[in-house]
Parts: structure tokens; C-alpha cells; sequence
């Protein structure tokens, strides 16, 4: 994998930062009290870590060793991947499968974002659904998973980037950082507050605009997680269709409701990572009601008609900041 790295630290203001290309994706660490590069090569270093455990581009990942044997044997993982998988699990049940993350044998049919993306047979789609279910991984002691089913193969790409978040968190204030941005592609952590004690303003991309700068509205949030997942970030189009990364679980299709985006703010990257992935698939109406039953997790959805629907706790944090969108009541 490609990484490019580099820290930067122009005049006295500007926070002490570095990027690279991890977990898939585009990774920017911003420390604003602390000048100490060190800090942001641990973090680095976590996140190198993780990926060589749960990435499936990686041969002996763990991960991949767990997906190769499936239906054979039990597999010995480090605690990060086994406690990851235990947490895809538990999001798996509060969203009914609607996250699952068995889905690995359809996504990889899809191939969406690799040279080999492309729209499968109905039959083809069928064939795999039958290995989808996140019932028959079994977590036992020792660190062990199991898939019960040879065909079947786990993929963590719609919760590692928000383990890694809150890892990457957790290295900063060990190392007695109190305001820092960390951003993994979608899933942005504002920790602390700003250097004045104001909240972080965390803005919501424009999923109808090409320009990364167009928003639709900013979170005030200070100590928070702020994950969006739209079908604007990975997909490809085949006659005039639009086939994005965040698959039903039920259908082995993308998504295919009225979600454009959808923003999950929370207390730990994890829970806000997973459950984007699992609000984008349930769609408004089923989103918006479980995320009232889940303590501490707030949400935005932009529909494709540029309508925006709020969970009821997030009216004091988010403010509107583009006309064309209408707030508007389920
Ligand atoms: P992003 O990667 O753009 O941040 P998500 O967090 O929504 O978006 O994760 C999408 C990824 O999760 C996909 O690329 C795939 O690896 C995996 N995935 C797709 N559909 C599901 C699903 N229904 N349940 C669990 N994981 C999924
Ligand atoms: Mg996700």
C-alpha cells in the first residue's frame, strides 16, 4: 500500500499534522496543543497495526486467515480483531442484519471500488446470500472465531476505521493532548475543543456536490464522533444506474432507498462507524426510530429529494448552513 506521509507545521498557529493512506483510506491527524511529532507517529503506527490485522488485501491477516478457514477450523486472533468482530456482532443484532458483517462474499462479487467491479447475475447474488449471517460466527475463548460455513467471510470495513478513531483518540490523551482533530476519511473525531474552549464545528458534506468544500451544515461538538456514509463515496455507474459501496444485507443489492448521506455522532467512533453503515441500509423511517432507542447516538439523513431528517437530541448541535436543504418530520 501507498502511504504518504509527511508532517507539517507551518507558523506558530497551524496545528501540528500528518496524512497517509490507511484502513482504505485518506487519514489526517490535527494535534493543536502539542508540538510533539512522536505522538502522531504512534498514532500511525496503531493504525498500521490494525490494518495488518483486519485488512482482507492483507494475505495473513488475521482476518483473512479467519475468512480462509471458514467452515475448517477455529482461528487464534489478536484481541483488536476479536474484539472488533465481537462489536460487529452486537451491531449486527441491535440493527436486525441490517449491518452485518458476513457480507464479505457479496461485496467482493460486487467489487465496487477494485478492477473488478461489476453487475453480478441475480443467481450469482442469490448463491452468496445464502453465506450471509453474522449467527454463525462464533466468538469462543481464546481469542478463537469460527465461521460455521466454508464459502462464508467476514469484512470489517464498515466499523475497523471507527476502532482505529477511537484508538488513535485514545494514544492523544495519553499523551496529554486536549484538542485534536482526527479524521479517517468519513469518520472525523473532534477531541476535546478548540484551543479558545469552543466546540469543534464538524461540517456535513453536500452528497450533491463534487466540491469537497460544498456543506450542508455543521455539528458543534466537543469530545464526539461525527461519521457520515453516503452513496457518493464509492460506487461505479453501468447504464445510466448508480451501484455504491453499502449493501442490504437482505437483497445483496446496494442500498436502494431514498438515502443520499447519512451523519451518526456518538461517544466512541465505533458505534457511530457501524451504525452509519446499518442507518444507510434501514433507510429513514426504521433509522431515525432506532436511533431514539439507542442512548447517545444522534443522526442527520440528506434524502435524494435534499430533505434532511434529525433525530430528536441533535436540534441544540447542528445548525442548517445550506438553503437547498429542508429540514423536514418523518
Ligand atoms: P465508508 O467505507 O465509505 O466509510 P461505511 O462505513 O458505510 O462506508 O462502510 C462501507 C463498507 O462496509 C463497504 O465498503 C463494505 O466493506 C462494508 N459493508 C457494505 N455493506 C455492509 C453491510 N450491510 N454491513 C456491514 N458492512 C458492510
Ligand atoms: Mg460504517
Amino acid at each position: 500500500m501507498v502511504i504518504l506521509s509527511g508532517c507539517t507545521n507551518k507558523g506558530t498557529n497551524e496545528p501540528l499534522s500528518k496524512d497517509g493512506f490507511m484502513l482504505g483510506t485518506f487519514v489526517k491527524i490535527k494535534l493543536y496543543d502539542s508540538k510533539n511529532e512522536e505522538i502522531l507517529d504512534k498514532a500511525f503506527e496503531r493504525l498500521r497495526e490494525i490494518e495488518n490485522r483486519m485488512s482482507l488485501n492483507i494475505v495473513d491477516s488475521d482476518l483473512s486467515k479467519i475468512n480462509n478457514s471458514a467452515g475448517i477450523k477455529p482461528v487464534e486472533v489478536h484481541e483488536d480483531v476479536y474484539y472488533v468482530i465481537k462489536k460487529a456482532k452486537e451491531f449486527a443484532e441491535i440493527s436486525s442484519g441490517a449491518f452485518d458483517p458476513t457480507i464479505e462474499p457479496i461485496v467482493k462479487l460486487w467489487g465496487i471500488g477494485t478492477a473488478n467491479e461489476r453487475v453480478p447475475s441475480e443467481e450469482e447474488i442469490n448463491n452468496k446470500l445464502k453465506k450471509i449471517d453474522y449467527n454463525k460466527v462464533q466468538l469462543l475463548e481464546g481469542n478463537r472465531v469460527f465461521l460455521e460455513e466454508s464459502g462464508m467471510g467476514l469484512d470489517l470495513g464498515g466499523i475497523a476505521k471507527g476502532y482505529g478513531a477511537d484508538e488513535v483518540q485514545k494514544i492523544l490523551i495519553e499523551n496529554g493532548v486536549k484538542s485534536a482533530i482526527i479524521d479517517l476519511g468519513g469518520n472525523v473525531f473532534g477531541l476535546g475543543s478548540r484551543l479558545s474552549g469552543e466546540p469543534w464545528k464538524i461540517a456535513i458534506q453536500n452528497p450533491f456536490s463534487d466540491n469537497r468544500g460544498s456543506h450542508i451544515g455543521t455539528l458543534a461538538i466537543h469530545d464526539m464522533s461525527v461519521v457520515t456514509s453516503g452513496d457518493y463515496e464509492r460506487y461505479f455507474e453501468e447504464e445510466g444506474v448508480k451501484y455504491h459501496h453499502i449493501i442490504d444485507s437482505k437483497t445483496g443489492y446496494p442500498a436502494n432507498n431514498n438515502v443520499s448521506g447519512i451523519t451518526v455522532l456518538s461517544r466512541y467512533s465505533i458505534d457511530g462507524d457501524a451504525l452509519s453503515t446499518a442507518f444507510y441500509v434501514l433507510g429513514v423511517s426504521d433509522g431515525l426510530a432506532l436511533a431514539e432507542e439507542i442512548e447517545g447516538i444522534e443522526v442527520v439523513y440528506i434524502t435524494k429529494d435534499k430533505k434532511l431528517y434529525l433525530s430528536s437530541g441533535i436540534i441544540n448541535v447542528f445548525e442548517n448552513t445550506n438553503e437547498e436543504f429542508e429540514i423536514s418530520i418523518p
